[in-house]
């Protein structure tokens, strides 16, 4: 059976930190979708589209890595793609804190749905969208960060 996993999150933006995380999901998986998740009531920075377009490109020759936009529940679009599998990653304690109740959450939705931690490239654990975003706000070139040019 072809083992498709959801990569989920806002990636607002998608940085090098998460480009990784993919890359290394890839020896795991057949398929990887990386998911952004819109929530309608939160104002993002990036539009989700833009997003969108610019991981597309950064993944062009990879066949088995697709990207689409969401809203709602993770685990009813995980149910919805047939992705047995959630991929996080884990940076840190805090991070550990959050997906810890995350995924009891998703479990409860669908009983069968798996979520798999891969811990951050050291080089990359200091990469987070928050920080990239207020370098870009005021007026920092963010390019080396991000797997596309902007
Ligand atoms: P969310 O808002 O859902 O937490 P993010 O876009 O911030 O979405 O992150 C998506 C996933 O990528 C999360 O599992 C997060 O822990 C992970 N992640 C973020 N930055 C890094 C990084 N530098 N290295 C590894 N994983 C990361």
């Amino acid at each position: 059976m072809k083992k498709i996993a959801l990569f989920p999150g806002s990636f607002d933006p998608f940085t090098k930190g998460h480009e990784d995380i993919v890359l290394r999901s890839l020896t795991i998986f057949d398929e990887v979708i990386i998911g952004i998740g819109v929530n309608t009531a939160k104002k993002r920075y990036f539009e989700a589209e833009l997003m969108e377009k610019k991981i597309r490109e950064a993944f062009k020759s990879y066949p088995n890595v697709k990207v689409a936009s969401y809203e709602g529940l993770t685990a009813h679009f995980a149910k919805k793609l047939d992705a047995k599998f959630l991929i996080r990653g884990l940076r840190n304690t805090t991070d550990f804190e959050y997906e810890n109740s995350i995924s009891q959450g998703n479990k409860f939705i669908w009983k069968e749905l798996e979520t798999v931690f891969l811990v951050t490239s050291p080089s990359l654990a200091a990469l987070s969208s928050t920080i990239i975003r207020e370098l870009h706000r005021y007026g920092e070139n963010i390019e080396e960060f991000l797997p596309y040019k902007l």
